[in-house]
């Protein structure tokens, strides 16, 4: 299958070669030339490994064996069978996508990731190693070092803010284990790491950095598609999960909230809805980094704006990169126009896409923000309302699909994705419930499972004590320096 550039209809490539590469010469993300024609009712009566070996056998027809790589990847490592299970809350059903490895939902791409590009590798029958090379506003470093640790032929470097992450979140890096690994903080917020990265490609390219070393770059960020077709998955899955359970039929049409940040997950979702299952409305939910909520609502995209540190620091992102490929779909597959505008973002520091553009995402997307506060209260009311205990992201999705539905009075079921463990965030979960939270990060996570009798997992629980190994800080002028001497 054909893939080229956002930017360009030149150069295509073949699905495996989009995974081996990541980024675009050109600075755009790969898409199928034309999305893959696909079963939706049958995908739809497999369980979810069945899901995932026909979701990704079309859009990744080059990489062979699929069934064999989605057990490879998830096999024993989710703390649950059915990988993402959903929980009925209230009045929204939970989409719970942090049972893997590294509790986030960044597990159920990253698991899967690594075995992507083996597998495209050997069929490229290609020698040089591979340096994944990663920019992380918290949970994906994690998720990336432990999906592609001691995998042969490819090494990771992994970049994250200085200060940027939570405490738990950089004592899951800071700790990582594997001989190919390498993770280092960089002075400056999300946005300067995730630049940082994108630079270094670009240098890579422009001036054959890399020429005679044995290794190429790629990517694990959202950018790469073999991260982005993973997620389409579990879409599938809550969807028949609400079948299943008799609370819709098929056909009927359910919403999706998504906490989001780089546009990822949520696209997932769109992707889903463009392969037949019936998605209704998809809910963009924001932090006070608000820029795709004023986007989604006046078609201007501006990033020149301060970026706020918040609860939910997954979230904390100016530039996401994943919009570029909706614009891309919603344009009817315009490179030239998305060429221009991501043009304007780079040189102006903002855009404004043409109203029949504007229409189009407002016909299947509705966006919404919810700062700090909001989701303490909402953490706080889930919890004495249902007994339920979200994490700050996932309370942002809630507390969004309350004000959509207020707002619209829309009642088709509403799926609220949940990305993150609330032991991730265990002071900000503390403080929402009204318990002063005492001790280190570790010290809290206990508390937090007095209050509410939810198991710590394991995989927290377990790094009390670890040796910290990569304790490194650099600039963010000196990122392909660093790179260049791994
Ligand atoms: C990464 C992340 C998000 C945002 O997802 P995107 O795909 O970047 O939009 C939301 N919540 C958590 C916990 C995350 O780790």
């Amino acid at each position: 299958m054909q893939y080229h550039s956002t930017r360009s209809n030149e150069n295509a490539v073949d699905s495996a070669q989009a995974v081996l590469q990541g980024l675009a010469p050109d600075g755009g993300l790969y898409m199928p030339a034309s999305l893959p024609a696909f079963d939706w009712k049958a995908c739809l009566q497999g369980d979810t490994y069945e899901m995932a070996n026909r979701i990704l056998s079309a859009f990744l027809p080059d990489i062979p064996d699929m069934e064999q790589l989605v057990r490879k990847a998830y096999t024993g490592k989710f703390a649950a069978e059915d990988l993402t299970p959903t929980v009925s809350v209230g009045p929204f059903t939970v989409l719970e996508l942090f049972h893997g490895p590294t509790s986030a939902f960044k597990d159920v791409a990253l698991s899967m990731l690594p075995q992507l590009l083996t597998a495209a590798k050997a069929a490229k029958q290609m020698d040089d190693d591979i340096l994944i090379l990663t920019a992380t506003s918290g949970d994906t470093g994690k998720a990336a070092l432990e999906g592609f640790r001691d995998v042969d032929g490819i090494r990771i470097c992994v970049f994250y803010p200085d200060g940027g992450v939570s405490k738990v979140q950089r004592a899951q890096m800071v700790t990582q284990e594997g001989n190919n690994v390498t993770v280092c903080a960089v002075k400056g917020n999300f946005d300067d790491a995730q630049t940082g990265v994108k630079n270094i490609f670009a240098a890579c390219q422009a001036q054959n950095l890399l020429e005679g070393k044995g290794f190429r770059l790629s990517s694990a960020n959202s950018i790469n598609i073999g991260r982005l077709a993973p997620q389409v998955t579990y879409y599938f899955k809550a969807y028949k999960d609400l079948m299943d359970r008799g609370q819709i039929a098929l056909g009927d049409q359910v919403n999706f909230s998504v906490p989001t940040g780089n546009f990822g997950d949520i696209l997932a979702g769109y992707l889903a809805k463009c392969m037949g299952l019936p998605v209704g409305r998809l809910i963009c939910a924001s932090n006070a980094n608000n820029v795709l909520t004023d986007f989604i609502r006046t078609g201007t995209y501006d990033r020149r704006r301060p970026l706020h540190k918040t609860l939910s620091p997954s979230m904390d992102i100016l530039v996401s990169s994943n919009l570029e490929r909706l614009l891309y779909l919603l344009s009817g597959e315009d490179t030239a126009l998305v060429a221009q505008l991501m043009n304007d973002l780079n040189t102006k520091g903002s855009y404004s896409v043409p109203d029949a553009l504007l229409q189009a995402i407002e016909k299947d997307f509705w966006a919404g923000c919810c700062g700090d506060a909001g989701a303490q209260e909402t953490i706080a009311a889930v919890w004495k309302e249902y007994g339920y205990v979200c994490d700050p992201h996932t309370a942002t999705g809630w507390a969004v699909a309350k004000d959509y539905v207020a707002e619209t009075c829309d009642d088709r079921p509403m799926v609220v994705l949940s990305t993150a463990s609330p032991y991730k965030f265990p002071a900000a979960v503390l403080d929402a419930l009204g318990s002063t939270d005492a001790g280190d990060e570790f010290d809290q996570m206990e508390q937090l499972c007095a209050l509410t009798g939810v198991q710590i997992p394991a995989p927290l629980a377990t790094l009390r004590g670890k040796p910290e190994k990569h304790t490194g800080v650099i600039e963010k002028e000196n990122m392909l320096e660093f790179v260049l001497a791994l």
